[in-house]
């Protein structure tokens, strides 16, 4: 179980100012859903959780179990079991998914205890397995070359893969990908699903309501203007398919500007 809290953040890029106040809490295993229109600041909160250099936090708190995660490297908070999946992966020629990921995964170990000497490939092999299981996934995936000419679903399978290695208390997934086509959509959500639960939650950043038909959020958040404007259960992203951020803008457009 793990709480995410966020207070009255508010974050600068290059003197901007894109959030603008935000306030959020989840809870342990809750699944939450922030959604809004272009340029409101999604993927700026998904960064500056992160810890990426380039978002100024000038202002609020975020803890996490209680612990101060601004103070936190990005390292730290990956120990600490926040996971942030990569919108835009790079690739690593000559490097396999199963490479990679054990190097993740010794590679947190070894922060926890300098003298571990990592898990043993067939430990590994085995926990890979399990986990490709779990996510119904070919195991053929574990020896391709990591992002090497994937397609967009495959890019999201190698990302729902490590989120099941690194078994994180809460996953921060920004899905604004546009090449979120109808697989990717359904390795999202397919894979959020099965590894989603109490030990695991979950937030969702999406523009785009359809990925709400797949994964089943607890908590819906509508975010205009670097804040979030409104809250409530699963019927507010239905409310945003029938009628778009339309009623969003008028309402809170005045309040912005
Ligand atoms: P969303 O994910 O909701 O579409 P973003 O967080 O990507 O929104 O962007 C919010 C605002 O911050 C936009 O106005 C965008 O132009 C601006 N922005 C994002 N990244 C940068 C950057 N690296 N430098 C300057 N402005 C940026
Ligand atoms: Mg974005």
């Amino acid at each position: 179980m793990a709480n995410l809290s966020v207070k009255n953040l508010h974050v600068s890029i290059e003197e901007n100012e894109i959030l603008k106040g935000l306030d959020l809490e989840i809870k342990g295993g809750e699944i939450h859903a922030i959604m809004g229109p272009n340029g409101t600041g999604k993927s700026t909160l998904a960064y500056s959780l992160m810890g990426h250099p380039a978002y100024d936090i000038v202002d609020g708190q975020v803890l996490f179990d209680g612990e101060d995660l601004l103070e936190m490297g990005p390292d730290e908070r990956s120990r600490a079991g926040l996971f942030l999946a990569f919108q835009y992966p790079v690739s690593i020629p000559g490097v396999t998914v199963a490479n990679f990921l054990r190097t993740a995964v010794n590679a947190r170990r070894r922060a926890e205890n300098p003298d571990d000497k990592g898990i043993s490939i067939l430990e590994f092999r085995k926990m890979l397995k399990e986990k490709m299981d779990l996510l119904k996934m070919d195991h053929a995936f574990a020896g391709r070359y990591l992002n090497e000419g994937f397609s967009g679903g495959e890019k999201k399978r190698a990302e729902i893969l490590q989120m099941a290695t690194l078994q994180p208390k809460i996953a921060i997934l920004d899905e604004t990908d546009s090449g979120l086509d109808i697989d990717a959509l359904r390795i999202v959500s397919d894979g959020v699903n099965a590894l989603a639960g109490p030990e695991m939650g979950v937030l969702v950043i999406t523009h785009y309501q359809r990925l709400l038909n797949y994964i089943k959020p607890d908590y819906v958040h509508i975010m205009f203007d670097g804040r979030i404007v409104e809250s409530g259960g699963p019927e507010l992203a239905l409310k945003l398919e029938e009628e778009g951020y339309d009623w969003i803008r008028e309402k809170y457009e005045a309040v912005a500007a």
